[in-house]
């Protein structure tokens, strides 16, 4: 039962007809009961709909609200919770008080709440942001450090707003703060932290850390979340962590080790200082081993095959066991790296490795397309797999179920990420090798390849305070790359930006991006709901694939977020209708949408070798030529290995949403009706767009025929 829904019968009510039959609640008489429920709505939505979330209980949340007949607001708030809600009348002056009162001091110590991070020295400033971008997370505290450090009459009201009144500036934790203004020590600090979070202090001083449960959690994690495992105790992992109520961190650390965790308060300086000891030492005894040398390709392959060829037949000798120091020695490591390098000279997306009945075969995507590069003797294969899975952290034994894994490799001088994955296949593991060039994904607007006009099109659908905003196009079709470049645009630093996806291809300084982990719960969709209560401006969701996903992100556009995310269909127009089966509602998509990408890419012709013809009648046809005109083929050349394109570049379809065609989506209008809207406001069809690229000599015919349906 909820304790605060009481009638008080001396008191005018002010019931209506409307608002018969519900609670209503004096707020200037409630004291929630737990301050953290409003953050279930998060202070947008609520100012938004004039809600407050009150109290939760079981699965019912109570919430204030000026109009509880309001539908629109009860159903985003049941949304955006997941929970039955029990509407009650508030008086709305009282109302807006409240939420003043509830956001304005929660406001003042969310960095704290978010990090509790206990000193920063100039030094630490760098590295604290990068672990910031990942660990911004959805800690939950019962009280505010701030009340709990003037109840432990550690410091006084007048401290506390001085120290707040310099947080609106810096940026730095409160608890920073207070310890750089001398008002408190470390020490309070951490006793603070620990009735904060209910966890006990730990102290690292002195503590040896055994080598088996360093090695359980590596570095990045480590310096991300600043935590150290300290021991193995009763099948738990007990980790020294600086924020221990960090959801994240524990999640990741329990998927990376298998152990359930304890977590223990610890200082954060201390478990820095214990991360550098103890990851110097191992730089040390470590040489650099991910460095790959220049190598002559071409000569050294034939001299690596034939060792291969004598290691292959030792190896079968001892029963095909395979040791992992041979193999760290052995002329494998020179294949291996070989692929990789060639796989970035050739400027490939992926490196696929293919088990056959009776050899192992390479091949390399390169502009969109597979290329055989070598096919190997059968008898390689599973050293070259061992050697792969073993740099990318896979179990080399495990050959029964697919695994995943990732390397990082400097070559050329240039840090590459590598993500692995490995199926098993009627004769062997399969392994496909994504290339994540980082810097691909660092392209400005300009280099996308927009058409002048094209490009004020899609500054005018960012430049939305709040909408969605949609990229559609198959997979492999750069919207990834499209999205980034937004987002790397978008990127300042008075707007907070959040991002859910599934993978994160590339980081972006300044965006909170979130990895999708289904085996954590971790969904697009909790994802989307946890944003929400985190006050974002831009939200970034990977991907749409369901109703649940959608109806968040459409929810979050109608609520003052600008959302990107990206859809599977195959033009613009169509990922309305892609919405409505999805179980969408029409009025919703109407009053959200503003602008559609569909983009597809078209390998660019090799300029070194492209053939001029005049364009023949059918072709003509097809590029709704009247008159002669010339356009260009592929011929093939050395420098584009013989396939005659080299690079690939977009082609777009943007569609703009006006108020007419918005009026026609929530009328459920036909998808062709909105279609010919769309062309008469001047929209640019895929094939328009291409035969642009054709007639400039910039890609083929072919090409074009390859991305877009020309019967349209
Ligand atoms: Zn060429």
């Amino acid at each position: 039962m909820f304790v605060a829904v009481e009638k008080k019968t001396n008191e005018p009510l002010p019931f209506s007809v409307e608002t018969e039959g519900i609670d209503y609640i004096d707020l200037s008489e409630y004291s929630l009961p737990d301050k953290s429920i409003p953050y279930l709505l998060g202070e947008k939505i609520s100012r938004k709909f004039e809600m407050l979330a009150l109290e939760k209980n079981g699965n019912e949340l109570l919430l204030a609200m000026k109009d509880p007949k309001n539908i629109f607001a009860i159903d985003s708030a049941a949304l955006i919770t997941s929970l039955d809600i029990k509407p009650v009348l508030v008086d709305a002056e009282k109302l807006m008080q409240k939420m003043d009162e509830v956001f304005y001091t929660q406001k003042q110590e969310q960095t704290v709440i978010s990090q509790a991070v206990l000193e920063i020295d100039e030094k630490e400033k760098e590295q604290e942001k990068e672990r910031e971008k990942k660990a911004e997370s959805p800690t939950v505290y019962k009280e505010m450090l701030g009340n709990i450090l003037i109840s432990q009459n550690a410091i006084d009201e007048e401290q506390l707003e001085k120290a707040l009144e310099i947080q609106k500036k810096s940026d730095l934790p409160l608890g920073a703060i207070l310890l750089r203004e001398g008002y408190i020590n470390k020490q309070q600090l951490l006793s603070a932290l620990e009735e904060q979070t209910g966890i006990s202090y730990f102290d690292l001083n002195g503590v040896e850390i055994p080598d088996d449960v360093i090695k359980l959690i590596d570095k990045k994690l480590a310096y991300t979340y600043t935590l150290i495992p300290v021991k193995i105790e009763n099948e738990f992992l007990y980790v020294a962590m600086s924020d221990p109520v960090n959801i994240y961190a524990i999640d990741d650390v329990r998927l990376a080790t298998g152990y359930e965790v304890k977590p223990m308060l610890a200082d954060g300086d201390l478990i820095i200082e214990k991360l550098e000891a103890i990851y110097k030492q191992e730089i040390e005894e470590e040489p650099e081993n991910e460095q790959i040398e220049e190598i002559d390709f071409e000569n050294e392959f034939e001299k690596v095959k034939e060792e291969i060829e004598i290691e292959v037949k030792k190896e079968e000798q001892v029963e095909k066991t395979i040791n992992i120091s041979d193999v760290e020695n052995a002329p494998i490591v020179r294949l291996v790296n070989m692929i990789f390098k060639s796989a970035i000279d050739k400027r490939a997306s992926d490196i696929h490795i293919e088990a056959y009945e009776d050899c192992v075969m390479i091949r390399f995507r390169i502009d969109g397309q597979l290329v055989e590069v070598m096919k190997q003797d059968k008898k390689i294969q599973q050293i070259l797999v061992a050697r792969i899975k073993i740099i990318s952290g896979l179990n080399i034994a495990e050959k029964r179920i697919p695994q995943d894994g990732r390397i990082a490799l400097k070559i050329n001088n240039k840090n590459y990420d590598f993500r692995v994955s490995t199926l098993p296949t009627m004769f062997g593991e399969k392994v496909v090798i994504r290339v994540l060039d980082k810097d691909g994904f660092n392209k400005t607007k300009n280099e996308l390849g927009f058409f002048e006009d094209d490009l004020v099109k899609f500054d005018s659908i960012l430049s939305h305070p709040h909408g969605i905003v949609l990229v559609t196009g198959p997979t492999g079709s750069g919207k990834s790359t499209t999205l980034y470049t937004a987002l790397r645009e978008l990127c300042k630093p008075n707007v907070n930006i959040m991002t859910v996806e599934d993978p994160v291809e590339a980081t972006i300084r300044g965006v909170n991006q979130v990895q999708v982990n289904v085996k954590a719960g971790l969904t697009f969709a909790s994802a989307l709901r946890a944003f929400l209560r985190q006050d974002p401006d831009i939200i970034m969701v990977g991907e749409i694939r369901d109703r649940e996903t959608a109806e968040i992100a459409i929810r979050a556009a109608i609520t003052g977020h600008l959302v990107l995310s990206t859809l599977h269909t195959n033009d613009s127009v169509s990922s309305i209708d892609r919405l409505i089966d999805m179980g969408v509602e029409p009025f919703l998509i109407a009053s959200s949408l503003v602008g559609v990408l569909a983009q597809r890419l078209v390998r660019r012709l090799c300029p070194k070798c492209k053939q001029e013809y005049i364009a023949k009648e059918h072709e003509m046809k097809i590029l709704k030529l009247s008159e002669e005109t010339k356009i260009y083929k592929p011929a093939g050349c050395p420098e584009c290995n013989g396939s005659g394109y080299k690079g690939r570049i977009a082609a777009y379809e943007i569609l703009t949403i006006s108020s007419e065609m918005r009026e026609l989506i929530s009328q459920n209008a036909p998808i062709e009706t909105i279609r010919q809207l769309a062309l008469q406001n001047g929209m640019r069809t895929l094939s328009d767009s291409c035969t642009r690229l054709i007639l400039e000599g910039i890609t083929s015919l072919e090409e074009m025929m390859s991305v877009v349906s020309i019967n349209e």
